[in-house]
């Protein structure tokens, strides 16, 4: 079923999550026992995020420095169909446009298609260190945008080669939002118009970066709702469980975090207190955001599974 689906047949506010692949070439059990653990709660759909390969440089003997590409976490695809068949929930893989490329990108969707899995998120990536040289038969998709283009064309049976009798594909598609505004954006309206055009190029609904304030998703839904775009949008929450989160989020997903937030995690004596700070943080930031009326909360699930059940738990 289409997340599109449960999202407009929601009675109550639904509870999805996001996860991502192991590391290259550890093993899919890893994910496994974090669904396992998932699995109590109902979620109508569950992410995995891709990842585009990445260059490393390492210090050889005599000093000089070695450069490596390595795709850290590959197996999204594998994930997904883990997800849709052992556990019987919707997959949502993430498609990325850096990193690959239309005929790459087509392939994954004949793949998805393959495999039954209707749903998918569409966002661009950031540049990774690895640039992949691109044959001169080969394209890219710029922004996300332009993979929503591509989807919603095959959806119309159009692939990237005129094929006489190729079948169409239905997807539901996903795209990020940024309630705190996208880094390279000049500001909150330009980001939103560009949202905008990906909702007119085909995309069903939204789901946001993470935030701590849910003002600021108040904010941005009605901004949003004001530029005309009616698809459901989804806050993504993530639960804070180290001080020194403090500076990595803001710093690499420029996002703000609430100064008394900050106070009480910068001033937790052990690990154990930072992360109830957290997760108290995170129980009300959810409840406010229910009360609200918002069709689904989705969860960043990270290694603090055990964290987010219990915050889960409280919900319910
Ligand atoms: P876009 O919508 O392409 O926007 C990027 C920037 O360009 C914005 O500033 C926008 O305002 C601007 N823009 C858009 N269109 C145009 C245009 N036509 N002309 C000029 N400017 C334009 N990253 C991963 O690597 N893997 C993941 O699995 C992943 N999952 C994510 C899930 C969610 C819910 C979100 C919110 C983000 C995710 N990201 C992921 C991060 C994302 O790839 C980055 O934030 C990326 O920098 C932007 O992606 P986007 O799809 O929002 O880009």
């Amino acid at each position: 079923m289409k997340v599109i689906e449960y999202l407009e047949k929601a009675t109550e506010t639904l509870i999805s999550f996001e996860i991502i692949p192991p590391m290259r070439g550890r093993s899919a059990q890893e994910v496994y026992t974090i669904l396992d653990q998932l699995i109590e709660f109902e979620p109508p759909f569950i992410d995995v995020t891709s990842h585009a390969a990445d260059a490393y440089y390492v210090e050889q003997k005599d000093g000089s420095f070695k450069r490596y590409i390595k795709r850290k976490r590959p197996g999204t695809l594998g994930l997904c169909a883990g997800i849709k068949y052992r556990y019987k929930i919707e997959a949502v893989p993430h498609l990325l446009c850096r990193g690959f490329t239309r005929e790459e990108t087509e392939d994954m969707l004949i793949e998805l298609n393959y495999l039954g899995i209707e749903n998918l998120l569409a966002v661009r990536g950031d540049d990774p260190n690895y640039q992949k040289a691109i044959n001169p038969d080969r394209s890219k998709n710029n922004y996300a945008i332009d993979l929503v283009r591509q989807v919603a064309d095959m959806n119309r049976g159009r692939f990237q080669d005129d094929i006489l009798d190729s079948a169409q594909t239905d997807f539901c598609i996903g795209v990020g939002g940024y309630p705190e505004k996208h880094e390279e954006s000049p500001n909150l309206e330009a980001d939103i118009r560009h949202l905008k055009e990906k909702i007119d190029a085909g995309a069903h609904y939204a789901v946001t970066q993470m935030f701590f304030d849910n003002q600021y998703f108040f904010d941005f839904e009605k901004k949003c709702r004001d530029a005309g775009i009616t698809v459901p949008i989804i806050p993504g929450l993530k639960l804070l469980t180290k001080p020194y989160q403090m500076k990595s989020l803001p710093s690499n997903f420029h996002v703000n975090i609430p100064d008394t937030l900050v106070a009480a995690m910068t001033a937790a004596d052990s690990e154990t207190e930072a992360q109830q700070i957290g997760v108290e943080y995170l129980k009300k930031q959810a409840g406010e955001l229910i009360n609200a009326g918002v069709s689904c909360l989705h969860f960043y699930v990270m290694n603090d599974v055990h964290l987010v059940k219990e915050v889960v738990r409280s919900l319910k």
